[in-house]
């Protein structure tokens, strides 16, 4: 008896995607990612949070998060409230106004992302 050709026989490419990281096809995979398609968790994403003197008032600058993968609008939003403080969001960071860098690295930590204080 012959053997049906199976549907699945052909090379790697054939079969369907899967994301390394949840195991979803990657149509239905949530995980985010940095605009090249690359898993970029924020494990992935190793946050500086410095402070500047603008004027003579404190900002806390968070650089080094994927724009992509990372909602910084979302992200900028909580630290906002978390600080009760103003701030805005950067091309690659958020700033937010007066000194919070602990409160922020703390808080950044408890959302995975390996945050370290930057700066003196
Ligand atoms: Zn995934």
């Amino acid at each position: 008896m012959e053997q049906m050709p199976g549907l699945f026989d052909g090379s790697p490419l054939e079969r369907p995607v899967t994301c390394p990281a949840c195991g979803k096809a990657r149509g239905d995979c949530a995980c985010p990612r940095a605009a090249s398609g690359q898993l970029c968790r924020p494990a992935d994403q190793p946050a500086r949070v410095g402070r500047e003197k603008r004027r003579g008032k404190w900002v806390t600058v968070v650089t080094g998060l994927d724009p992509i993968a990372t909602d910084l609008k979302a992200l900028s939003k909580t630290l906002k409230a978390r600080c009760s403080a103003g701030g805005s969001t950067t091309d690659d960071g958020i700033e937010v106004q007066g000194d919070h860098r602990d409160a922020i690295v703390a808080y950044l930590k408890t959302l995975g992302y390996p945050a370290k204080p930057s700066g003196g």
